[in-house]
């Protein structure tokens, strides 16, 4: 059966801020243009936004606007569409047999919100139980930032880094808590500025409450540098 939703219906689901599916949805032919092709035509599609909303781009101070954003969306804050740019897997034995817990917290998240296009801000705390093997700890911000350079929902992020952890980690013990503000939120609508959005997914030993509660503690701690 066909479920049919109606334009008001997709309008409020992206206003309340819901996600309707864990991996990024993306179309059967994304990767078809090539990079360069994509910027060529998004240049042309902000240029007419801009043109639209009665700016003059013959003003030197807006001329390269078009092309500058066309860049910056398939380069950098959406470069995380492109399977291409998913950091390695490298991974290591674990020597030490280290068997605690590995918390990597206040890692800097910088994305953007798939229903305004506007960013989100915020820190990710990630945590992970070894089986015996070890990632290097710029790897788990390599991860964070790879999903978090997409059009996202943070449900979705939390989720999605989760999962390439546990792949890369062959264990199932991994959590992540993401703490982010939403521009959307704090700087239009609603204007809450104060607020923000906590996420969070656990898996495996992390299920359980004790080592729940140990992560969360780690994560609580704070410390400045
Ligand atoms: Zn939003």
């Amino acid at each position: 059966m066909k479920i049919e939703k109606n334009l008001e219906e997709f309008e409020s689901l992206g206003d309340e801020h819901i996600g309707t599916s864990e991996s990024t949805p993306m179309r059967h032919d994304a990767f078809r243009l090539s990079n360069e092709e994509k910027i060529d035509i998004i240049k042309d599609d902000v240029r007419h936004i801009m043109e639209t909303l009665g700016l003059d781009l013959s003003d030197d101070s807006l001329n390269g606007t078009p092309n500058r954003v066309a860049k910056m969306f398939v380069k950098e804050i959406f470069g995380g569409l492109d399977p291409k740019k998913k950091p390695s897997a490298s991974t290591f034995e674990n020597k030490y047999k280290y068997g605690e817990m590995l918390v990597e917290k206040n890692i800097t998240v910088y994305s953007t919100c798939e229903h305004h296009l506007l960013p989100i801000v915020g820190k990710a705390h990630i945590a992970y139980i070894s089986n015996g093997t070890v990632v290097g700890l710029s790897k788990m911000n390599r991860i964070v930032d790879y999903f978090a350079k997409r059009p996202q929902v943070q449900e979705r992020l939390t989720i999605q880094v989760v999962k390439e952890l546990q792949e890369v980690l062959n264990t199932k013990d991994v959590a992540c808590v993401i703490d982010a503000k939403h521009l959307c939120v704090n700087s239009r609508g609603i204007r809450d500025i104060e607020s923000s959005t906590v996420t969070s997914e656990f898996g495996g030993k992390f299920k359980e409450e004790a080592t729940r509660r140990e992560f969360l503690d780690y994560i609580k701690l704070d410390t400045k540098f």
